[in-house]
């Protein structure tokens, strides 16, 4: 293993671009409050203001402590049922219309990273999904050809003859292109994100965890570890890093640790011969792995789910690297000098979940595909807390799921990874 003397625990996204918010009085009342600022809590904020309501963020960490600074850019319809399961759950209609809200969640992304300004490192080269074995090679190639009317993507499949266009690996059993796919650096869309909130007006806090929320007289006190906060409405936002706050929500997100590396700066040349169309590249295996060139094509940053049981980013970056190694031997010398981890939130029917419980809004659960879906879907429950009809989307009302003896803690996560894991090396 080649690490770089004084590797970093710390996103590669977050080298340089970290605000330090200043510290200021928190209001004793708000109309909103928001806790998490993230892409969902910023979102929703930005919406809540805008509408004229007093808005403040409560951050725990500082912004970009949770998964929206530490992600891996990667954007993609992103929703993980398919429209015959959530035909057969809800309808046809709806289940289309459900569909229909990922595409939003794209365009509406693509429009916040394009904006004027926003400065995201947007970049729309597609992805390449590599198929692990012949089998998922051939059910790529049968989705590809059999896409359901309405929810079209552009896709090639790429036999694995062909696959060098696109990656210099012989890992794969071939593949498909998904054209419309695009990259951002998360780092700066949650600043853009940031600013589009404070520009209409929001607070937003950091280093000021929310600890408890009361229900007073038509409203909510909320005690932070900087003083006790009066606000109408409250939005829960804190997806994998739900914590004692709101138990209710606690039992319905397993957090799982994503782990991801980055290789000191390369050549581009290098870079580029791995990946030639500069694509992202994801894989079939159940335990995925999802990788792709820094958007200035010096980096190759690689993610994984790389330990059973959870635990520090750099007792990971052996595995990670071999992970990478496996896919790409020419860096076997190349030298690593980021690692870290973030926790995202599945839920147990593997869909968003939105809505409003005991006067408690909340917006979570995308799956570890929350970079398009999180910035959407926390606009629209910030709509839904103003009482504006664009708030309301095709998810509404979709029971929460949790299930008997959860808690919280995924004990079954180890297991469940093994197991997977074992499936994924036998090529089922
Ligand atoms: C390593 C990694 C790679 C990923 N790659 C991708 C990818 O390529 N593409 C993709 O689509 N998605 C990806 N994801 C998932 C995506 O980043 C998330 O789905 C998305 O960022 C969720 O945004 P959020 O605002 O809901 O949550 P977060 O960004 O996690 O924000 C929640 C915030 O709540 C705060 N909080 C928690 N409790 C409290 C409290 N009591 N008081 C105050 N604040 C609190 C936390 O500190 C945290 O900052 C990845 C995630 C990880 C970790």
């Amino acid at each position: 293993m080649t690490l770089t003397p004084g590797i970093t625990a710390h996103p590669f996204w977050q080298n340089a671009n970290v605000p330090t918010l200043a510290e200021r009085p928190l209001p004793a009342q708000v109309d909103a409050l928001i806790v998490g600022g993230g892409y969902t809590g910023l979102s929703a904020a930005r919406e809540t203001a805008a509408a004229g309501l007093g808005t403040l963020v409560l951050e725990a960490g500082r912004i970009g402590a949770g998964c929206s600074g530490r992600n891996g850019g990667q954007v993609a319809y992103s929703l993980k049922p398919s429209l015959a399961s959530l035909s057969a759950a809800h309808g046809p209609e709806r289940a289309f219309a459900i569909c229909r809200e990922a595409f939003e969640a794209i365009a509406h992304l693509r429009a916040l990273a394009t904006a004027a300004g926003a400065d995201c490192d947007w970049q729309e080269r597609g992805c390449f999904y590599g198929a692990h074995t012949r089998r998922q090679f051939e059910r790529m190639a049968q989705e590809a050809e059999s896409q359901p009317r309405g929810l079209e993507q552009r896709i090639s499949v790429v036999p694995r003859a062909e696959q060098r266009r696109e990656i210099a690996s012989d890992y794969y059993h071939g593949g498909c292109v998904y054209h419309d796919d695009a990259s951002v650096d998360p780092m700066k869309l949650l600043l853009a994100l940031l600013r589009r909130a404070t520009e209409q007006g929001a607070m937003v806090s950091d280093r000021c965890r929310a600890e408890s929320i009361r229900a007073v007289g038509g409203g909510f006190e909320v005690l932070t570890s900087r003083g006790v906060v009066r606000a109408r409405k409250v939005l829960i936002a804190t997806n994998g890093y739900s914590g004692a706050l709101s138990p209710w929500h606690r039992r319905r997100v397993i957090p799982i640790g994503s782990y991801q590396i980055c290789t000191e700066p390369l050549d581009v040349d290098r870079v580029r011969s791995l990946i030639p169309n500069g694509r992202n590249v994801v894989d079939s295996r159940r335990v995925v792995v999802y990788y792709r060139p820094s958007a200035d094509g010096r980096r190759l940053v690689f993610g994984g789910r790389a330990a059973l049981s959870e635990q520090d980013p750099l007792a990971c970056v052996a595995r990670l690297q071999s992970m990478m190694t496996r896919i790409f031997p020419q860096l076997s010398a190349a030298r690593i000098d980021h690692a870290w981890v973030g926790w995202v939130a599945y839920t147990f029917d593997t869909m968003p979940h939105l809505g409003e419980r005991e006067g408690i809004h909340y917006c979570m659960g995308y799956c570890g595909q929350g970079v398009p879906l999180a910035p959407y879907f926390g606009m629209r429950i910030g709509q839904q807390m103003a009482g504006l009809p664009r708030g309301r989307t095709a998810l509404d009302g979709l029971a929460f799921p949790t299930r008997p003896y959860y808690g919280g803690t995924p004990w079954f996560l180890a297991p469940s990874v093994w197991a997977y894991r074992t499936l994924d090396e036998l090529g089922w």
